[in-house]
């Protein structure tokens, strides 16, 4: 739901200004996705398993995935797009959302062609954009064989500015490989918009040098772009750990079925494996992320091997099988860039151990007089794995609810990461039929996602779990930042429905996905990088770690802090270089079925009849005289209640008729100006009266 932004609320009403962008309605967009929970089993797999390259393999995860019913005219419809589904260049510019300059734009060819920069223009159609690498850069004249030619470039297409839309591309002569593609949840100011996805514009022309996507782990801020993204970019392989590669898959099939067919996938069997994409060794090390098979990655070039470990924590080794650390790191070949996710930079509180969550878990669960409703993530696999091992020990039964969170865990269960548990998991609809203290709900939606089961259940909107004072909630996880309001007035409706609420600000039962300042501290002093680049949060938590690093004795010229599009360069030997220029990364807003195509006109009109409403007049004119045939008719939605507002009507329908008839009648009315007349002078004479700007529709009918 779209609410309007609190300054603008308070801000003191200022004189009227005509609105002249409203012309049409816009049309209702289809549903992003199908909601269809009718789930069957596919046995559609991908089982060809060859050798391309010596360390390369080429593997299917050979899973039967779920997939749903997706409603045919949503099939045909999304058939019909085109491969980049919007005019031009992949994505629209949009004024107002704009956070980057977006380059230049020449479809000819460029003076430094033949010197052979894989990011000139080779192919570029029109629309294209050309980054001009030879521009002065931090006031070094920069030569073009100097630094276009070999050597590493890297630029981060979303997540330094945000947290979410993560996506890097890595450039090295005419290899690409891109790492992650992730999506943005919108703000409020985006009403009606579903999601952000990064804009990969400035990779077209160039998909033939993508040799691969690496995906860090399965969070959708990491692989909930790949559906759109990788079809764009003519589906370059996809490189991932099984658990990760097994969503993307089910993602992909999700968003168009029968695609999915299309993956080519290089799957890491084992943290050892080593993949050489074009000029790019990548090899792999094992991370702590609240999330089964997330990844860190190496990237070996000639001018520097880039350490990224996506989303990570530590573990101080209090879970089995595992040790954590990252010293190991340190001998890598300098220079060193690490790039390190740094969210977490302004947690100060102690990290809680996954023992100890798991612990205060067990207790809450094991001691709950009535059923115990849980709030999570779908993507909390290890979480809910151990609910369910824990509940099967103890003799309660565990209902999963959400759409996301069946999927992921069917998945987790054919991969053998979650047991059957066929005693213990029951459907939903059966938890009446179980004494209250045997049952255990983990559903959805714990960030407050009006439309998720927790939000279901905490509203009285679900048809079989409704929370009763002796009942125990749990809040599972930690608030994503954003989501800090809704999760708040969850909880405070929580609080008046059950007795005993738990939620992470009470009892330590959630250990976060992501490293604290200390861990930061910590990781720094392990890898010792000769670069550092804070990556994947927004900028103040980048700021505050080139702050931390600098502290811990880094000097302000080894830390970049980049903003989304631009684009540093390492030369072995020289100081990487930051380029004036930036590559286009304006929002790809996704609303329905579109993809790129609501520009920020649509979203102005939005926002507008969210803010005052809108009012339609209809008047009929006579077509010879131009004068207007009996009274106008006005129609309002979300200005005014009209049957409370008789007056001011009547006077809106006479100031529609003062305004028509001063528009010289005798002589034939023209449309467009009589049209602009009525909206500027209705929208004077209703902010007069109201102080209220609602968008005002004329129509006029013709007799
Ligand atoms: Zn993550």
């Amino acid at each position: 739901m779209y609410k309007k932004k609190l300054e603008s609320k308070m801000a003191p009403k200022k004189a009227y200004k005509p609105f002249r962008g409203a012309s049409s309605f816009n049309q209702p967009q289809g549903m992003a996705q199908a909601k269809s929970q009718d789930l069957s089993q596919s046995s559609n797999q991908i089982s060809s398993k060859k050798s391309l390259d010596n360390d390369l393999i080429i593997d299917s995860i050979g899973l039967n995935y779920v997939t749903k019913t997706v409603p045919t005219n949503l099939v045909r419809n999304q058939q019909d797009q085109s491969r980049f589904n919007q005019k031009g260049d992949g994505s629209r510019k949009i004024n107002g959302l704009s956070r980057t300059k977006g380059p230049k734009r020449n479809g000819g060819p460029r003076r430094n062609d033949k010197q052979g920069n894989p990011f000139q223009s080779k192919n570029f159609g029109s629309g294209s954009i050309n980054v001009d690498f030879h521009k002065k850069t931090n006031g070094t004249e920069v030569s073009a064989s100097g630094l276009i030619e070999n050597s590493l470039k890297i630029y981060p297409l979303g997540g330094q500015e945000e947290v979410g839309r993560n996506c890097t591309v890595f450039e090295y002569d005419d290899d690409i490989i891109i790492l992650d593609m992730g999506l943005q949840f919108s703000d409020e100011d985006m009403p009606g918009i579903d999601y952000i996805v990064p804009n990969v514009s400035c990779l077209r022309g160039k998909e033939k040098n993508i040799r691969g996507v690496i995906f860090s782990h399965g969070h959708l801020d990491h692989i909930g772009g790949a559906p759109i993204l990788l079809n764009q970019l003519g589906n370059p392989p996809i490189i991932g750990r099984q658990l990760t590669l097994a969503m993307i898959k089910h993602r992909v099939e999700d968003y168009r079925k029968g695609t999915s067919k299309n993956l080519k996938t290089i799957l890491i069997k084992n943290i050892s494996d080593k993949v050489t994409l074009g000029k790019f060794k990548i090899s792999f090390f094992q991370v702590e992320h609240s999330i089964i098979d997330a990844v860190g990655l190496i990237i070996t070039t000639p001018h520097g091997t880039v350490i990224h470990p996506g989303d990570w924590t530590f573990e101080d080794g209090d879970k089995p099988g595992n040790t954590f650390g990252y010293s190991h790191l340190a001998t890598l070949p300098s220079p060193k860039i690490l790039m390190l996710e740094s969210l977490g930079v302004s947690y100060i509180k102690e990290r809680v151990s996954v023992k100890t969550s798991t612990d205060n878990l067990e207790k809450v669960i094991g001691g709950a007089k009535g059923r115990v409703i849980i709030g999570t993530f779908a993507s909390q696999l290890e979480r809910i794995a151990h609910i369910i091992t824990y509940c099967e020990k103890i003799g309660k039964k565990v209902a999963l609810d959400g759409y996301s969170m069946k999927i992921n865990v069917s998945i987790a269960q054919e991969l053998g990461y979650i047991p059957p548990h066929k005693n213990t998991l029951i459907s939903i609809e059966k938890i009446s039929d179980y004494d209250d203290d045997k049952i255990v709900v983990v559903c959805t939606g714990a960030q407050g996602e009006s439309n998720a089961v927790f939000s279901r259940v905490v509203n009285n909107n679900h048809r079989f779990v409704k929370i009763r004072k002796a009942d125990t909630v749990i809040f599972s996880s930690s608030v994503i930042p954003g989501n800090e309001r809704s999760v708040q007035k969850v909880k405070d409706r929580v609080y008046r429905l059950s007795d005993n609420v738990i939620h992470s600000d009470i009892m330590d039962i959630h250990s976060g996905g992501h490293a604290n300042a200390d861990d930061i501290k910590k990781v720094l002093k392990q890898i010792q990088p000769d670069f550092f680049l804070p990556v994947y949060a927004n900028h103040y938590m980048l700021v505050e770690t080139k702050k931390l690093a600098m502290r811990e004795g880094f000097k302000e010229e080894q830390i970049f802090v980049l903003d989304n599009g631009n684009v540093i360069n390492f030369k072995k030997g020289q100081k990487p270089v930051v380029f004036k220029e930036k590559v286009n990364t304006d929002y790809v807003m996704v609303d329905g079925l579109g993809i790129g195509d609501v520009s920020e006109i649509v979203l102005r009109d939005r926002r507008m009849m969210a803010g005052d409403g809108m009012i339609v007049v209809i008047a009929t004119i006579d077509a010879k005289t131009g004068s207007i045939i009996g009274n106008p008719d006005i129609i309002s939605r979300g200005f005014v209640h009209m049957k409370e507002n008789r007056d001011l009507i009547e006077k809106t329908r006479a100031k529609v008729k003062q305004i028509v008839k001063d528009n010289n009648p005798m002589t034939p009315a023209d449309d467009d100006y009589l049209k602009n007349k009525i909206r500027n002078e209705m929208g004077q004479f209703l902010f007069v009266s109201t102080q209220r700007r609602p968008m005002v529709l004329p129509v006029i009918i013709k007799v």
